[in-house]
């Protein structure tokens, strides 16, 4: 489960950052490409945060769509996988969205 690594990188930069500030809210932007399951980041979220100054805290996630733009052909495609093809038949799909892992907002009490 990589979701336990993340959340422990994201909540080690935040008492990084914020030091015993009493944290309320989290809200993090999460690119679908980065294969995170909201439901395991949030229990993930909840174990690490346990005792913690952050402990309480609303976990929130915004995922963000997966989205290429064709080198070939120039036009912008979702993905919804790994694997990027153009309906042109290029596999030469540059990334534009989906693999953002961001803290993008803290509530602090
Ligand atoms: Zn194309």
């Amino acid at each position: 489960m990589h979701e336990l690594a993340l959340t422990e990188n994201i909540l080690a930069t935040i008492t990084e950052r914020l030091g015993d500030a009493r944290v309320v809210r989290v809200r993090l932007e999460i690119g679908r490409l980065m294969a995170v399951l909201p439901d395991a980041m949030r229990f993930a979220f909840a174990v690490c945060t346990k005792d913690t100054s952050l402990d309480g805290a609303r976990l929130e996630i915004d995922e963000v769509a997966a989205r290429g733009r064709c080198r070939d052909c120039a036009s912008e495609l979702a993905l919804d996988g790994v694997v990027a093809l153009c309906p042109c038949g290029s596999a030469d799909v540059e990334l534009l969205a989906g693999q953002e892992l961001q803290i993008k907002e803290v509530e602090v009490a």
